[in-house]
């Protein structure tokens, strides 16, 4: 599935009005600063110099700019199917 196609769908854990605002796949260049995230889904540490998927949301409640790392495609589907 195209990334595009996860944009203004919600994910499991956030109500409806939280939806998806962008998918990029993502990896950081500076690497002098050394940056780990969790994957939002399985919980994976990630490397962020490594490729991995960057979900940013957007809603009224807070989670305006949210943004989440997750390991790929697979993470993904699961993240918002559960
Ligand atoms: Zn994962």
């Amino acid at each position: 599935m195209e990334l595009s196609k996860y944009v203004g769908r919600t994910p499991r854990d956030y109500e409806g009005e939280t939806t998806v605002e962008r998918v990029a796949s993502h990896r950081r260049w500076d690497v002098d600063v050394e940056r780990r995230g969790d994957c939002s889904h399985c919980g994976a540490e990630l490397e962020l110099r490594e490729r991995h998927l960057l979900v940013t949301l957007t809603g009224r409640s807070g989670n305006d700019g949210e943004r989440h790392y997750l390991c790929g495609q697979s993470c993904l589907d699961e993240w918002f199917t559960g």
